[in-house]
């Protein structure tokens, strides 16, 4: 018996991101082994599906699972600030079974619309482990080491060591410049330089202000007690604060925003670090309220673009298929541009194995993202 099937379809999405007309696909028990465009190799069993898109999974490079609950929760135009001082405030009235539960159908939404890896950014320990059981949930977690004052940073350390030591494909990572002190960053460098690391830089203009002790931002950590001045900061910008301290010298880095970079801090980036990614999660942007001005600058970075929503507190949801269409329409990236940040250059950028991507079936749908964000899709395999 031949173990394999064949599947055709209307419409396909090629290795260089455009849609092509009969696509086919000789599926294994769990995987498609082979695929290509136009008259299908003979001697398999074939099923030919209706009119329609045929897409590989999308991955989403940047979100927080874990704040699912917080949906609705973050006003529009609210600003980073404003909005890790709801975040602060909401979580605690939020119980663990509610949290699990918007987790869930969160991660269910994103896949129904295509989306099957993630690059999650986790804050609880326990939820690390919950996710990683979640047989809906694919992708890297990272655990972020949050805390910029240093009382409680070698309680942090401690807590977390054995957990990192059991479980290997768990990644520490820091949350941000203003978000994690020197001595984590130290510990995050020297636990993770050889895999990746993930963390928010320069999302808005009050982490320029923060540099020189100064601004919202500082004015947010001394009201909840966690403000100093680290020596290893000072007179520094940021890009060259982040070097010094290692938190550059990463195997892969995806460095989530970027929205407030200035043309200087692109071009030290680019200098450093051109084996970078950055991670766009306009949505998110957008309903902070924070407006980028440099799509140009970093259109001509070698640093990566991959794409991600963030939470649910500041995006509707975790598909990206959805962000694409956002996004589409600024008209700052082709088409094609977006197709490929969300399938394969992110497959090869996360070295995700082929043989892990599912594919999708739109019924119905034109090869057109906004024809496709309307209907839910059908996994192949
Ligand atoms: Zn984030």
């Amino acid at each position: 018996m031949n173990i394999f099937r064949l599947i055709q379809g209307q419409w396909g999405l090629t290795r260089d991101a455009e849609f092509r007309k009969d696509p086919w696909y000789i599926l294994a028990a769990n995987r498609v082994v082979d695929a290509g465009f136009g008259k299908p190799p003979k001697g398999f069993f074939s099923n030919k599906l209706d009119e329609g898109v045929i897409i590989p999974g999308l991955v989403n490079s940047h979100s927080h699972i874990e704040l699912s609950s917080l949906k609705d929760k973050i006003s529009p135009g609210s600003g980073i600030v404003e909005m890790a001082r709801r975040i602060q405030a909401e979580r605690a009235k939020i119980s663990d079974i509610d949290i699990r539960n918007a987790a869930i159908t969160a991660v269910q939404e994103a896949r129904s619309f295509g989306t099957f890896y993630f690059c999650d950014t986790i804050n609880d320990t326990e939820f690390a482990s919950f996710i990683k059981g979640l047989p809906a949930f694919h992708g890297n977690r990272y655990l972020e080491l949050l805390g910029f004052k240093n009382p409680s940073d070698s309680e942090r350390i401690a807590k977390i060591k054995p957990m990192l030591e059991e479980d290997m494909t768990l990644l520490p990572t820091i949350h941000s410049v203003y978000g994690s002190s020197p001595t984590l960053m130290n510990f995050v460098r020297e636990k993770a330089r050889s895999t990746s690391i993930s963390f928010h830089l320069l999302e808005s203009p009050e982490e320029i202000d923060f540099m020189h002790n100064t601004g919202a931002i500082v004015d947010f950590l001394k009201s909840i007690n966690q403000y100093t001045q680290h020596r290893e900061m000072s007179n520094k910008s940021i890009v060259d604060y982040l070097n010094q301290m290692g938190m550059l010298s990463f195997k892969k880095l995806l460095l989530v925003h970027l929205s407030s970079a200035r043309r200087e801090g692109i071009a030290e980036l680019n200098e450093l670090i051109p084996h970078a990614a950055w991670v766009l999660c306009h949505r998110s942007n957008k309903h902070l309220g924070i407006e980028r001005t440099n799509w140009e600058a970093l259109k001509l970075s070698p640093m990566k673009l991959l794409l991600g929503t963030d939470s649910l507190a500041t995006a509707p949801n975790l598909s990206i298929l959805h962000e694409m269409r956002a996004i589409e329409q600024t008209n700052h990236f082709s088409t094609s541009e977006l197709w490929k940040a969300a399938t394969y250059d992110a497959y090869e950028y996360l070295e995700i194995s082929t043989s892990r991507i599912p594919y999708y079936f739109f019924p119905g749908a034109l090869p057109e993202i906004s024809s496709m964000c309307q209907v839910r899709a059908q996994e192949l395999i």
